[in-house]
């Protein structure tokens, strides 16, 4: 099994804005001794340096990408939009959206972080590897052509099917969103589309607080190609792999991809400060090999992850490592700390219970 792991120092390098956690500094805000936003440098470099002590990074074709290219961008965000983001990074940094400063060079970074998946997703598909993960940073599933948000510069996944759509790679791609986050940057810039599957499942009404509805199902020739599946704050490991079984799997089975791709954000995770989930690393363990079961029955193991959120820099490395174990059918293993805890604070039966019943519902109305 080979297996791509694209990353760059450089893309820990992308900063900006004086927050303390969500909210900027000033009035009654203190700024924070150290930190920021919670979109920080070392979740994803913990996670490389863990993959690195444990020897699993040895054992994985370890790469950079090219920064992604203009004519790649301009499928998705328009001219104007890239000319601002360009001219204000050149001017030392700043915000053009919600929640997404930048500094310095923030555009050339964004850049290579689209260029990280792009090259993940094209490694795949050419056969270089079998599958690939991207650690991209600045994340990318929130933002839409125009409007930068959610931490998200440039809509990194989106860029990437579109680059390999253009280039005839592949008719249809399904893109699967376990961020805890609504995809919604993905799902605004599909929607209208048949030839791109895209699925979210996140906790409901957490960010964005108005989008993410199990109703929205994509519109004109996109109708029935775009899924969410909210889940209420508490679900946990069940819930989750549940949804895989229920929905996720019935769902790309039938629109038969000519590949999959994975927005891969650990904000799920039971420890995280973003979210109130209680996923662990081994939900993120089973979903990467569920998710691998079926890019190996519907279109030749073509399986693409590129990082998105996850903010807990304890927990992160070890979601990774286990998705990335996963991923390569590595032996190396790195046992999370946090599991028996995580594992200890699962939902009881009634609260499962509900959980399923949400599920059975979304389940029916898709089978309708
Ligand atoms: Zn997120």
């Amino acid at each position: 099994m080979a297996t791509g792991f694209f990353w760059d120092e450089r893309c820990f390098w992308h900063s900006g804005g004086n927050y303390a956690f969500m909210s900027p500094v000033g009035g009654l805000v203190q700024p924070m001794a150290t930190g920021g936003l919670p979109e920080d440098p070392e979740t994803k470099r913990r996670l490389k340096n863990l993959l690195d002590v444990t020897g699993l990074l040895d054992t994985l074709h370890s790469q950079s990408a090219p920064a992604i290219t203009e004519d790649d961008l301009l499928r998705v965000h328009p001219a104007s939009y890239l000319e601002n983001f360009r001219s204000t990074s050149t001017a030392g940094g700043g915000e053009l959206g919600l929640r997404t400063p930048f500094g310095p060079d923030g555009y050339d970074i964004a850049c290579l972080s689209a260029g990280l998946a792009k090259e993940a997703l094209f490694a795949t598909l050419t056969g270089r590897v079998d599958n690939a993960y991207a650690l991209s940073r600045p994340p990318g599933h929130h933002c839409l052509p125009d409007f930068p948000n959610g931490f998200c510069l440039l809509a990194n996944i989106a860029v990437a099917v579109e680059a390999a759509l253009a280039a005839r790679m592949v008719d249809r791609i399904a893109v699967l969103d376990w961020d805890v986050h609504h995809g919604n940057g993905t799902e605004a810039i599909f929607y209208d589309r048949d030839d791109v599957l895209t699925i979210s499942i996140h906790q409901e009404r957490n960010y964005p607080l108005d989008s993410g509805d199990f109703e929205d199902r994509g519109s004109g020739a996109g109708e029935g190609f775009n899924l969410n599946v909210p889940l209420p704050p508490g679900a946990g490991h069940a819930a989750y792999i549940e949804v895989m079984d229920r929905l996720v799997i019935p769902q790309v089975q039938g629109f038969q991809p000519d590949a999959i791709v994975v927005a891969c954000g650990f904000d799920a995770s039971g420890v995280d400060p973003l979210s109130r989930m209680l996923a662990g690393s081994d939900t993120f363990r089973q979903m990467t090999g569920m998710t691998r079961e079926i890019a190996d029955d519907l279109c030749d193991g073509r399986l693409t992850l590129v990082h998105e959120g996850g903010y807990s820099a304890a927990h992160v490395p070890f979601c990774g490592h286990a998705v990335l174990e996963a991923l390569s059918d590595s032996p190396i293993t790195a046992p999370d700390p946090l599991a028996p805890r995580i594992a200890g604070q699962q939902p009881g039966p009634r609260f499962q219970a509900y959980c399923t019943t949400l599920i059975a519902e979304m389940e029916a109305a898709l089978t309708s």
